[in-house]
Parts: C-alpha cells; sequence; structure tokens
C-alpha cells in the first residue's frame, strides 16, 4: 500500500540526476506508528519502494519478532533518493527534501515514531549522542513540528555487519509496537 505519495519528478536537489526512482512510504497511512529511515539503497532505488533489499529484510525480520504486519506500519526514508554509491545524504540534500517527510509526517500523524540510525536522529531531533546512550529509550519529542513518541533503533544495514544490534533493534521495534498498541 502506498502512503503520502511523493512528487516522481522531484528535482529539488542534485540526487536527482543519478536516481532511478524516488522512493515513497509505503504502508498503512493510518498506521499508529512510522518508521524513518535514512536513504533508498541500490534495491530500493531500482524499484521504488523503501526497504525492499538486504536491510529490508532486517526490518522486516524485526517486525515479525515483534509480532506486526509490515502492511500495518509505515516505513519511509529522511530523504527520498539514493545518495551515489549508498553515502550518507549531504545536509544540503536532507534540507531539499525535509517538506517530503514534513509532508508525510502531517498525513500519516503518527503516535509513535521509529528514527533508524545516528543519522536521521541527528536531522529529526538535533541529537548526536552515540547510538549506544539512545537506542531503544523512549522520549516526547518533535518530529517535523507534530509531538510523538519517538525511539531511536539501530539502522537495519549496521546489523549486517555488527551481529550485536540486531537484538537491539528487535527490543526497540517491539517496544515501539507496543506503545503504538499493535499488532
Ligand atoms: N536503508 C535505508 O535507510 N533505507 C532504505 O530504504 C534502504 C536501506
Amino acid at each position: 500500500m502506498k502512503g503520502a505519495r511523493t512528487d516522481p519528478d522531484c528535482r529539488r536537489c542534485r540526487l536527482a540526476e543519478t536516481r532511478t526512482h524516488v522512493v515513497s512510504g509505503t504502508g498503512d497511512p493510518r498506521s499508529p506508528l512510522m518508521f524513518i529511515g535514512e536513504a533508498p539503497g541500490r534495491d530500493e532505488d531500482a524499484r521504488g519502494s523503501p526497504f525492499v533489499g538486504r536491510a529490508g529484510k532486517v526490518l522486516d525480520s524485526a517486525l515479525e519478532s515483534a509480532g506486526v504486519s509490515r502492511d500495518h506500519v509505515y516505513i519511509t526514508n529522511l530523504v527520498k533518493c539514493r545518495p551515489p554509491g549508498n553515502r550518507r545524504p549531504k545536509t544540503d540534500e536532507v534540507d531539499s527534501c525535509r517538506a517530503h517527510i514534513e509532508a508525510e509526517v502531517g498525513s500519516i500523524r503518527p503516535k509513535v515514531v521509529c528514527l533508524l540510525g545516528q543519522t536521521v536522529a541527528r536531522h529529526m531531533l538535533g541529537d548526536r549522542s552515540r547510538m549506544r546512550d539512545i537506542a531503544g529509550r523512549e522520549r516526547e519529542a518533535a518530529v517535523c513540528g507534530r509531538e510523538a513518541l519517538v525511539f531511536v533503533a539501530y539502522h537495519p544495514a549496521s546489523c549486517l555487519y555488527t551481529k550485536e544490534n540486531v537484538e537491539s533493534l528487535r527490543e526497540t521495534v517491539r517496544l515501539c509496537a507496543k506503545a503504538a498498541g499493535l499488532p
């Protein structure tokens, strides 16, 4: 299910020159739980959907272990176009894309937001803490101007290289689901 569709012809930043697809969020547009990743990777760019590659499988398995169907949450990215070579999005690219994530948060109106990884926590909350100090902690915060219960989780891609992050990600997803009243 598609959510708030981002302009598929967006040319607000340089990423438009190298991307294949503008990757909109997917899932239940009325879900109380929204996941925000960093930016599409190669598989997402090719297929036009978020978290459909290897990192997506890690996220799917964390959702499954929390007993939550992917169809019952909303999944999107901070930046909608793939940065070349999967580099981190630059601050000006995040700023150019901000209107898109603001529109999504304003339309989905999630009760609980799960920010995937340190880059997303930094841009969404201005929090530069180390992941080990903030992963899994609940806080009330404004995300794109809307109050929500916010958790920061290890990015699923980090779990591919650091197996110790897997259990933390799963636990954070379980906490998010419980706070959101899912399944
Ligand atoms: N990593 C992300 O942050 N988002 C995706 O959609 C895929 C990988």
